[in-house]
């Protein structure tokens, strides 16, 4: 740290000259307003329908789409039949002589958009190579799937629109969309009702992909193989018409998921006898699919403290190896949900506990936490799945609204990680524990993680986006960023040392440095690095929005205010933005730039930091200091080589050349000085003498912009009395200049050390630069890479489980 000490003290007024009636420029040259609002910039205008503030305006409407479904599973051809009966009405100030509906499983017909415009590289599903280049070869898995996409039939098969009277509609098919043409207008208000009759054949999950599907096992000592079915995007559903685009007519290509209204849904499932079914809703013909015993155990988990087994892992298993050739018909009732899903198998176990919440508005004071899973899950499943949907409505009620339906469900099957409404498919490999040769079971802490993970995840997701009902096809980050946030949060309030994979800023430095990368602000299909782009950075940016920009009371007002605003209905990104800024109170334009419309990264350089003392101007203490200044500069190589040498000057040889300097200290104060410092001392203020007298130092410190993301400066100062201090510098420190600034601190200690952002708080890439003095980085260098078979520390310690050993009851 250099130390100056000519400090003068300034008492006149800094003058600075102000450009005078020039036309607002916000970019010149290179330099560019990192402040300025978004508003006709990047953001729409405001208008009845959305608000400046963020709000739903006075004239704001949604459709709504209620729907009474038949269908029925034929299990041997892995195909369903569908028939519904549509209620559609216009609450549009538009008249409408079409809709579309959304027929999604035409994504993996052979000749779809999806399948045509599948490229090597790219953000698609053959990701993980540069895009362009060449590949050395195609896996065996994906050579399947092509050729089972070519050869299988996938894809709806719409087989009667009719209207209320019974004729038949016309109707189109563009990709994966139908318009149907209405008889007569539709007028604001008024509804029309027609029903649809499809089929289609279903994918095998793990195969194909998509969501949804079926899984069979092998038969096994312990099990009895047989399938898990689960479904969705398994009926024609209303593409969204809104305010702000009309008809959401994209096509589905099998990454932006979707856009949708509420509605209310009667669903009847016709699926094999022995099967047990999850759906969206809430169970209606109990005494005609349960048994009685089945019955009361659900009765009992109501009130219980912890999950009761509705079908005991035995029953399970039994039933799994029964079959039968009857069928059964399960009926569910949703209401005010955007879609609905299911899941059937007779290899479920099922479990429930009731959880009480504050039943505020038109929320439950109860809700049904359930999970539904094969013994070939356990004993992962039993132990943490129902816990996890459980700790998931504490902490999403406490940040957003309270759980707004009867049931929240978690499904294990072949889907790994896929949300609806009041059900989830949590299944893929997650909990799924490793068996070795002699059929002992374990599973990682990762393993353990995950399934935690991925429940709270996509039970997460019943909030965002299936009641604050954002566009996922278009903004991802509007349900997956914010929802990534939430899990973060209940993720770390799970258990203590909980490392999550995303939301905490170290995680996403790395990524924001890299080159290959598009805004948050962009189409979902667009967007490569998707698990980067569209989870971690907007999550750790509404982190870092939360812990270091607006601070936890703050952003906990404006994000609760948005999710209630919203709930049941449709958000864009700016309402999003509009709220968190208004109800906050404060600017947050250049944070949103920065983190969401910008491909920048945080990187902020403490260059250098000088101190400055002030000048006393009494001659008594300054001459002390020059002449310290005098014997540093004698101590300098030349003059002490020359004396080392012995070198005689040529004063010392001459002594003619001598006089009276020579013989006198030069440091000595005269007598003038003296008397000119005590009248000057006389002349000035108390307060001037005061700020003279006190000892206080000023630190300069220089920092440059790096990253390009303006953010706040956090400083931690150390003290050579071993103090310290944390000094929060809000980002608006920029605004003169967004690269370099220079900022003084003003204390009275002495400052040994500067450390920026020492709570690693706002995902600053290189931290090489943030220290003054530098210091030393470690770094752990790896000497080889071993084999990457994953580790299971149950394995290691040869800890064994059973499927039944961490619970058994109720048997
Ligand atoms: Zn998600």
């Amino acid at each position: 740290m250099r130390t100056i000490t000519m400090i003068a003290l300034a008492t006149a007024t800094a003058t600075f000259n102000v450009a005078v009636a020039q036309p607002v420029q916000q970019t010149v040259n290179d330099w560019q307003d990192a402040f300025r609002q978004l508003e006709d910039e990047d953001w729409p205008s405001p208008n009845r329908e959305r608000r400046a503030t963020g709000a739903p305006g006075p004239d704001y409407w949604q459709q709504q789409v209620d729907y009474d479904i038949d269908i029925r599973l034929d299990e041997e051809a892995r195909h369903l039949y569908g028939t519904e009966t549509v209620t559609y009405t216009n609450n549009a100030p538009d008249t409408l002589d079409f809709l579309w509906f959304l027929l999604d499983q035409n994504r993996f017909r052979p000749d779809s958009m999806a399948v045509m415009t599948e490229t090597v590289g790219g953000g698609g599903r053959s990701a993980g190579r540069a895009g362009g280049s060449f590949p050395d070869g195609i896996s065996a898995s994906a050579m399947r799937r092509r050729q089972m996409i070519e050869a299988d039939g996938y894809g709806f098969n719409i087989t009667g629109v009719t209207d209320a009277d019974g004729e038949p509609m016309d109707f189109t098919i563009v990709d994966t969309l139908l318009r149907l043409d209405l008889d007569d207008d539709l007028n604001t208000g008024d509804s029309v009702t027609f029903t649809i009759e499809w089929d289609y054949r279903l994918v095998e999950t793990q195969v194909i992909g998509g969501r949804a599907g079926w899984e069979c096992f092998e038969e096994t000592e312990d099990t009895g193989g047989d399938c898990i079915y689960q479904i969705a995007q398994w009926f024609p559903r209303a593409a969204a018409f809104s305010d702000y685009e009309g008809w959401h007519n994209k096509a589905f290509l099998g990454r932006g998921e979707f856009a949708l209204e509420f509605g209310d849904y009667d669903v009847s499932i016709r699926v094999p006898q022995d099967f047990i079914v999850s759906a969206t809703g809430v169970l209606q013909n109990p005494d005609e699919v349960l048994t009685e015993p089945q019955r009361d155990r659900l009765e009992e988990a109501r009130t219980s403290d912890e999950p009761v087994f509705i079908v005991t892992p035995a029953e399970a298993r039994a039933n799994e190896r029964r079959g039968t050739r009857s069928m059964a018909t399960w009926e569910f009732r949703a209401e005010n949900v955007r879609d609905f899903a299911w899941a059937g198998s007779r290899k479920f176990i099922w479990d429930a506990v009731g959880v009480e919440q504050d039943g505020r508005g038109d929320a439950p004071d109860l809700v049904m936490a359930m999970s539904f899973y094969p013994n070939e899950s356990e004993p992962l499943w039993s132990t943490f799945s129902t816990r996890a949907v459980e700790h998931t409505l504490d902490v999403y009620n406490e940040f957003a609204f309270p759980y707004p339906y009867p049931v929240a469900q978690s499904i294990a099957g072949p889907q790994g990680g896929m949300e609806y409404p009041m059900i989830t498919f949590n299944g893929g490999s997650y909990g799924r524990p490793m068996v070795d040769d002699d059929g002992n079971l374990s599973y990682s802490l990762g393993s353990k993680r995950g399934l935690i993970g991925v429940i709270i995840h996509e039970i997460g997701h019943i909030y965002f986006p299936m009641v604050v009902n954002t566009d996922e096809r278009q903004w991802t980050w509007m349900d997956e960023g914010i929802n990534t946030f939430l899990q973060f949060q209940a993720e770390q309030q799970w258990e203590e040392g909980f490392r999550s994979r995303r939301g905490d800023p170290d995680l996403i430095s790395a990524y924001m440095a890299s080159s290959n990368q598009m805004p948050i602000m962009t189409q979902s299909d667009s967007i490569v690095q998707f698990g980067s782009n569209a989870y971690g950075k907007p999550a750790t940016a509404l982190v870092v929005l939360r812990e270091t920009i607006l601070g936890r009371e703050l952003f906990d007002d404006a994000f609760r205010a948005y999710s209630e605003r919203w709930r049941f209905r449709r958000p864009t990104p700016y309402d999003f933005f509009r709220t968190m800024e208004e109800v906050s109170g404060v600017d947050l334009d250049w944070f949103w730039r920065g983190w969401f419309y910008s491909t920048d990264h945080v990187d902020i350089s403490l260059d250098r930091v000088i101190e400055g003392t002030f000048d006393t101007e009494d001659p008594a203490i300054e001459s002390l200091l020059e002449r310290a200044d005098d014997t540093e500069f004698r101590e300098n190589l030349t003059p002490q080589r020359n004396a080392a040498e012995g070198i005689v000057t040529y004063a010392d040889r001459n002594p003619e050349v001598q006089d009276f300097y020579s013989a006198n200290d030069p440091f000595t104060v005269t007598e003038r000085e003296r008397e000119a410092y005590e009248s000057a001392r006389e002349r000035m203020e108390d307060w001037e003498a005061e700020i003279l007298d006190s000892g206080t130092r000023v630190y300069y410190l220089d920092f440059t912009n790096e990253g390009g993301v303006v953010m706040p400066i956090i400083l931690e100062f150390t003290f050579a009395d071993g103090t310290t201090d944390l000094v929060r510098i809000p980002a608006e420190v920029w605004r003169y200049d967004p690269r370099n600034v220079t900022w003084t601190y003003v204390t009275d200690r002495q400052v040994v050390s500067v450390e920026l952002d020492p709570l690693r708080e706002t995902a600053d890439a290189d931290r090489t630069d943030n220290y003054y003095p530098p210091r030393i980085e470690p770094s752990r260098l790896e000497l080889y890479r071993s084999s990457s078979n994953p580790s299971s520390m149950m394995d290691d310690l040869d800890l064994r489980v059973t499927r039944d050993s961490v619970r058994t009851r109720p048997e």
